[in-house]
C-alpha cells in the first residue's frame, strides 16, 4: 500500500480501526512514520471533539423566544414581496440564493405574474400592499410613459420633415 491510497482508507480507519478491511492499512502504519503522525493526530482531534459539550442554553431561553413569537404574530402581516426579500437579506446559506431565483424564475414563467405565495404559511388573503411594490409599481408606470413619448418623439422626426419644409415656389 502506498501512501496516497492510505489517505483514501484513512476516514474508514478513524471510524472502525479494529474492521477486517482495514489490515492493510493497518500494516503500512506500521511501516510508514509519515502517515502514523498523521492517522495518531487526526485520532487525537477526533478524541478531543468527542468529550465537547455544547454549552446550556440561556434559561430565559424559552420564555423570550415565546415572547419575540407573539411579537411577531401581533405585527401586521407582511406582503409576499417583504417576505421574499426578508429571506434573500437574512438568509446565511449562500447556496440558497441560486435556488430561490431558479424558482422566483419559474414561478413567474408558470404563473405570469400572478400573485405567488412563496412562504407556504397561511396569513390573511388582504395583505397590505408594501412601499416596496407601489414603488416599483410607479417606476414602471414612468418607464412605459417615457417610452410612449420616446415613441411619439421619434414620429415627428424623419417621415414629417416633408411636411415642415417650406413648400417651394
Ligand atoms: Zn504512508
Amino acid at each position: 500500500m502506498i501512501c496516497h491510497n492510505f489517505k483514501s482508507a484513512l476516514p474508514e480507519l478513524l471510524l472502525d480501526p479494529a474492521a477486517s478491511t482495514n489490515a492493510a492499512v493497518r500494516e503500512h502504519l506500521k511501516s510508514c512514520p509519515a502517515c502514523n503522525e498523521e492517522f495518531q493526530s487526526l485520532q487525537a482531534t477526533l478524541a478531543l471533539l468527542d468529550s465537547w459539550e455544547a454549552p446550556e442554553p440561556s434559561p430565559y431561553f424559552d420564555q423570550k423566544l415565546a415572547v419575540r413569537l407573539r411579537e411577531e404574530q401581533a405585527l401586521p402581516p407582511a406582503g409576499w414581496f417583504e417576505r421574499l426579500r426578508t429571506r434573500l437579506l437574512f438568509n446565511t446559506d449562500r447556496q440558497f440564493r441560486p435556488v430561490v431565483a431558479g424558482a422566483l424564475a419559474l414561478i413567474f414563467l408558470i404563473a405570469g405574474g400572478t400573485f405567488a405565495d412563496l412562504s407556504g404559511f397561511p396569513h390573511p388573503a388582504k395583505a397590505p400592499v408594501s412601499a416596496t411594490v407601489n414603488d416599483l409599481q410607479t417606476l414602471d408606470k414612468n418607464d412605459q410613459a417615457l417610452q410612449t413619448m420616446s415613441m411619439l418623439l421619434q414620429d415627428d422626426g424623419s417621415p414629417n420633415d416633408d411636411f415642415a419644409a417650406p413648400p417651394r415656389s
